[in-house]
């Protein structure tokens, strides 16, 4: 039986502990903390994810709060303009329909629940933080080891890879609340969604629904921009504190999510993060003192800035991709070269969320401020970015470059319009008003997305460009 030790006890280190434990391997899993630890300790993310990685877990049978957790079917993007009477208006506004729902279980009660799982089923959990002395001695007595530690000392292990990891400082300073009693937004009362809020100049403000372990909770989570106008969380150590923080500057920068927080209270005494990091990139293969090899896994090689809500996703996609290349080996050695197709692997997948989350961490230029502010009008459009968050991939088609999003516009418009003609000749059979058809047919379109009319959504962008620069 082959043997494989796996460092460290995240979504991605559990999630491939349980696969392949499940397919007979012989596992030890080293963890710096214990289960209960872990639990009744911080938070440590928001851990939102989306369809394609929930459904790595369904496949493991490992989904086991699926049914407890908010599902959120909705993303929504809402941009806040420059400061007026009354706070920052919104001039882009809108919720896209997620195919599949997303969902974000609190990483206290996932890890320690599937770390529990894993020992009850006989694998062997070793409480240790491991240092590069251990596993010097430790990669002599198995086939293979896996450092899934996500961003602690260990991927000092693995170089930074510089063509891969365009920023070398933190470009954005994190603070999330945990909290009970968010109203839901009046706009859309029956929504659940991931509520995106971006802040030109000043950063983002990400607001889900969760499960934590006292039940439902939603999530606060300010992105701040670096020595801007709201990086303000530095010397914060009193949980209240914070919260007033996080409250203060929803108040301020946007006032449309104060609104129905006004009520909040922190979930527990641990419900509270900061910090900051910058996003890298790393080559996925360590080489210990004594020569032996070791292969990093998700947040270990490929740490991005949570910006785009993609990293425990990936964790989710690499623990896949990597158990894949593991029961493909059979029983032959898992050399350099098999890890490094094996990161290859994972890299396919991973190099969209890099590209994805990079590109967000920049002002955004005009022709993306322009598909932002499409949402407003086109639910098509809104659609399309929302399930984005699924497969960033798609974002090659249609948001780098300036001539593709035009084109994508042009055809949405196109096909919005034909809609319209053909729901006027349907009109005229029927001897109906053709145009009260035709405009009742507009003003649902727009009230999905949030807007009054294309026209007048059309009008706000250049409000939102002026925002961002
Ligand atoms: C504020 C914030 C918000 C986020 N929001 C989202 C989001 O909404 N959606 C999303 O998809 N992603 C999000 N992420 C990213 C996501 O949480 C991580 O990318 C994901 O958890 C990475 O999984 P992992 O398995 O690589 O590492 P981790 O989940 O970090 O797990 C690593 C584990 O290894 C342990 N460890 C570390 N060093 C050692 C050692 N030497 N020995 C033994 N054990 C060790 C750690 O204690 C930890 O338990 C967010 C991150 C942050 C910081």
């Amino acid at each position: 039986m082959r043997k494989i030790l796996i460092v460290g006890a995240g979504q991605s280190g559990l999630q491939l502990a349980l696969g392949l434990q499940s397919r007979g391997y012989e596992l030890t899993l080293m963890s710096s903390r214990t289960a209960d630890e872990i639990r009744g300790g911080r938070v440590m993310s928001t851990q939102c994810m989306f369809h394609t990685a929930l459904g790595h877990e369904r496949d493991l049978e490992l989904n086991f709060w699926e049914e407890r957790a908010p599902r959120a079917w909705g993303l929504g993007v809402s941009v806040a303009g420059p400061p007026a009477p009354g706070g920052h208006p919104r001039v882009i506004d809108w919720v896209g329909r997620l195919d599949g729902y997303a969902q974000s279980v609190d990483q206290r009660i996932k890890m320690a629940g599937w770390m529990e799982t894993f020992e009850q089923r006989g694998g062997q959990v070793v409480i240790h933080g491991a240092a590069v002395s251990d596993l010097d001695v430790l990669a002599r007595k198995y086939d293979l080891v896996l450092v899934a530690a996500g961003k602690g000392e260990l991927v000092s292990l693995f170089g930074r890879d510089a063509a891969r990891s365009p920023y070398d400082t933190p470009r954005r300073a994190l603070a999330v609340a945990y909290v009970h009693g968010l109203g839901p937004r009046p706009e859309h009362p029956d929504v659940d969604a991931v509520r995106c809020n971006l802040v030109p100049g000043v950063g983002e403000l990400f607001v889900m629904p969760a499960l934590t372990n006292s039940g439902r909770a939603d999530i606060l989570f300010w992105e701040t921009v670096p020595g801007g106008p709201a990086d303000s969380f530095q010397g914060i150590t009193d949980p209240s504190e914070h919260l007033e923080r996080v409250l203060e500057l929803m108040e301020h920068f946007t006032p449309w999510e104060y609104a129905r927080a006004t009520k909040v209270e922190l979930t527990d005494a641990g419900a509270t993060l900061s910090g900051r990091y910058a996003p890298t990139v790393r080559h996925p293969i360590g080489r210990l003192p004594g020569g032996g090899l070791v292969l990093g896994v998700a947040d270990v090689v490929v740490a991005n800035d949570p910006i785009t809500g993609q990293g425990s996703n990936s964790a989710a996609k690499c623990a896949a991709a990597y158990l894949e290349s593991i029961l493909e080996r059979g029983d032959r050695p898992f050399d350099e070269e098999w890890m490094r197709t094996t990161f290859d692997r994972y890299w396919e997948s991973a190099r969209h969320v890099t590209k994805w989350s990079n590109a967000m961490l920049a002002p955004p230029p005009e022709h993306i401020v322009n598909l932002l502010g499409a949402g407003s009008a086109f639910p098509a459009v809104a659609h399309r970015i929302a399930n984005g968050f699924d497969d960033p991939s798609d974002f090659e088609n249609f948001f780098y470059e300036p001539e593709k999003t035009a084109a994508y516009l042009d055809e949405v418009r196109e096909e919005t319009r034909a809609a319209e003609v053909e729901a006027c000749d349907v009109a005229e059979a029927t001897e109906v008003e053709a145009c009260d058809v035709a405009e009742a047919i507009a003003a649902e379109v727009c009230a999905v997305a949030g807007a009054d009319d294309e026209a007048e959504a059309d009008d706000r962008v250049p409000e939102a460009v002026r925002s961002f620069r």
